[in-house]
């Protein structure tokens, strides 16, 4: 790390546009998320500048830090099966940037919010991912960091299937437990899974998941409208070469796991 502290600011996308996944709309809503974060982090890092001490600003245009572990360390959250933070309130749909500097600052420490126990029994993440990157097996030592690994290589393949209609996968943000409408149901939710002793945390889990289910579905998606564009799903000829399947809906569907089904792929 270029400097002794980091200060890390967490800007939440909008859980609304967020259940369009995957589309135009919730492509926009990332994307302005994470231009949305650089002037603010820039700007803190030049007041601290212009009180005499050494800061750097690191966004997801240019950042030398990885913003995660900081942002554990720092209390903001804790890390999901899905590979990103989890915030208390927001969920997964924080953009992270980082100033770091040499300003005394006093230290903020990692917090327990329950989602070590969460992910545990969840898994909804592993189950909605289309390219089936995120695993339901245990945590495992990843570059000396006991975590969930994720197939990134698979995670990023999977943009391919967009075929121009999206860029940006945004379903296992979607799905997590913890990414839902500022609701005071929701405050509750995770106010109780996180006041459980850890041990019991599981009878708070489970029922918690039924309902999650119940209530926003068990691969929560939204048909969106906006400037003349609609998210519902085409039915599209895949384009790569080699493959004949129709896919009814791309988004949903693995990439090139086909079968046949009297005489035609599905
Ligand atoms: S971004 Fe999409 S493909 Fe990647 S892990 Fe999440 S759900 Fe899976
Ligand atoms: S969907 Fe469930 S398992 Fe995945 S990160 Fe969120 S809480 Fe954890």
């Amino acid at each position: 790390m270029p400097h002794r502290f980091a200060i890390c600011l967490g800007f939440a996308s909008s859980y609304e546009r967020y259940m369009s996944n995957n589309s135009k709309i919730s492509d926009t809503e990332y994307q302005f998320g994470n231009n949305h974060a650089i002037v603010p982090t820039f700007q803190l890092a030049s007041y601290i500048r212009e009180m005499g001490y050494p800061a750097t600003a690191h966004h997801h245009g240019r950042s030398s830090v990885n913003p995660i572990p900081l942002a554990i360390s720092a209390g903001l959250g804790e890390l999901g099966r899905h590979g990103m933070l989890i915030h208390e309130k927001y969920g997964s749909r924080l953009h992270l940037t980082v100033v770091t500097c040499d300003i005394p600052l006093s230290v903020d420490q990692p917090v327990d919010i329950g989602v070590e126990e969460f992910c545990k029994y969840c898994k909804k993440c592993a189950r909605t991912c289309p390219s089936h990157s995120i695993p339901f097996g245990d945590k495992t030592v990843v570059n000396g960091v006991e975590k969930y690994a994720i197939n990134v290589e698979s995670c990023y393949k999977y943009k391919l299937a967009g075929r121009g209609e999206w860029t940006n996968c945004v379903v296992c943000v979607s799905s997590c437990c913890y990414n839902k409408a500022d609701t005071w149901y929701h405050d509750l939710a995770m106010w109780s899974v996180k006041t459980t002793p850890a041990k019991l945390r599981v009878l708070v889990v489970k029922p918690l998941l039924w309902i999650d289910d119940l209530i926003w579905g068990k691969r929560p998606w939204k048909r969106m409208k906006w400037l003349g564009y609609d998210n519902a799903p085409k039915t599209m000829s895949c384009n790569i070469p080699g493959c004949n399947a129709k896919h009814t809906n791309l988004q949903d569907k693995r990439l090139h796991a086909t079968k046949t089904v009297q005489g035609d792929a599905v």
